[in-house]
């Protein structure tokens, strides 16, 4: 039961506030890190993911090897392989863990990919949101958190994003999907007084992190000597935010319920392509081969998180610079990638990372 789970989970650890939180995209970079997080002091943890092949599945497997090593105990870490869309099984999912706190990640990532193939986007996110938010309010879940991104922003003429903006103008299928996302969020706060809060990630990056992304692969091109796609001068600038300041954030977020909520996580302030590059190569110890190009279309010279509103709401502020991040992440790339997970050098995609998703 949840009261015995409770008695075991504060002999094990003094937090006092024990939930049942239901991680989805658990075995994914941002999913992961917060499961580890959430059982660490204490909570359990009910993970699900479909283990899909966007990246290396390896990857997402090593992510639950890790958990699985350090939680053995199934109580305390469950964890179930499906997909969100699938009624029955998420109902006997529902219904057999009872979780009271949803924490929900589990989405198609990536903007290039989403013009593709918007349909599969569609499925996960905006179907797969919708389920979840269904069974939440049937049972009675307290707060629901789930994964918005910075890419709502998209056709804003603004480079420092601000909650309060309009932002009606999604620019890729999958921009569109979460702002549905945030749109069907309002209506089951409203229908059902479901606590729903959606957080607007500013690209995240760290250890695990998604091998599709920029910092990701620069790290990854820079080490193995191969060859990087510079766009433009290098001054264009990005939001970067390390994985730990996210997951304090989305912690703090599932421990603050609001009726209805919508907040930037991101790091506050910019760093250039320029910048981003001799940091790799400061912490991987090698020149980095770039290949200057001209500006895509479309690219914004300069974003940035306006950060206040989870400050003034949730206490949040991101402390790990950006320098510290890429040493970690760095790090980790070199202890753990490359010896547990190392994918071959053939199978990775060219140059410069996708656009923040
Ligand atoms: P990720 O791809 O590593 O994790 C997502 C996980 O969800 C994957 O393990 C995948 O298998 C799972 N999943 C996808 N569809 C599913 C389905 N229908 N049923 C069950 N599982 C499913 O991505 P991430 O970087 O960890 O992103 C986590 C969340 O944050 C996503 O919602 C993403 O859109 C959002 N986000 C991420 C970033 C970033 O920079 N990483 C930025 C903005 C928003």
């Amino acid at each position: 039961s949840i009261e015995s789970s409770a008695r075991r989970a504060s002999a094990l650890s003094p937090h006092i506030g024990y939930k049942k939180v239901l991680v989805t995209g658990g075995a994914g970079f941002v999913g992961s890190s917060v499961a580890a997080y959430l059982l660490e002091r204490g909570d359990d943890v009910v993970i699900v993911d479909e283990m899909n092949d966007y990246y290396d599945v390896r990857i997402k497997e090593n992510n639950l090897r890790r958990l699985r090593e350090a939680y053995p105990d199934k109580k305390r870490l469950a964890i179930y392989r499906g997909d969100i869309c699938d009624e029955d099984f998420m109902l006997t999912l529902f219904e057999s863990e009872r979780p009271q706190w949803v924490c929900h990640m589990a989405a198609r990532a990536g903007v290039r990919p989403s013009i593709q193939d918007p349909y599969v986007y569609i499925h996960s996110n905006i179907r797969g949101t919708t389920h979840l938010m269904e069974l939440s309010h049937k049972f009675g879940v307290k707060n629901f958190v789930f994964a918005s991104s910075s890419s709502v922003y998209g056709g804003s003429n603004s480079t420092f994003f601000s909650e309060d903006e309009c932002v009606d103008n999604p620019v890729s299928p999958y921009a569109a999907t979460k702002k549905a996302c945030e749109l069907l969020a309002y209506t089951y706060h409203h229908l059902y007084k479901l606590n729903v809060t959606g957080l607007r990630f500013f690209t995240v990056y760290g250890p695990r992190g998604r091998p599709d992304m920029a910092p990701f692969k620069f790290i990854d091109r820079v080490s193995r000597g191969f060859e990087l796609q510079q766009f433009g001068d290098g001054s264009s600038s990005r939001d970067y935010t390390y994985i730990d300041d996210i997951v304090d954030g989305i912690v703090r977020s599932i421990d603050r319920p609001y009726p209805y909520q919508v907040f930037n996580l991101g790091k506050g302030s910019g760093n250039s392509l320029k910048e981003f590059i001799n940091i790799v190569e400061k912490h991987v110890g090698r020149k980095a081969i770039v290949k200057v190009l001209p500006d895509q279309p479309g690219d914004v010279p300069y974003t940035c998180a306006d950060v206040s509103k989870a400050y003034d709401l949730l206490g949040y502020s991101a402390t790990v610079s950006f320098d510290e991040g890429i040493r970690r992440t760095v790090q980790w790339y070199q202890e753990e990638y490359v010896k547990n997970i190392c994918i071959e050098p053939e199978t990775q995609a060219n140059g410069m990372g996708r656009a923040p998703s």
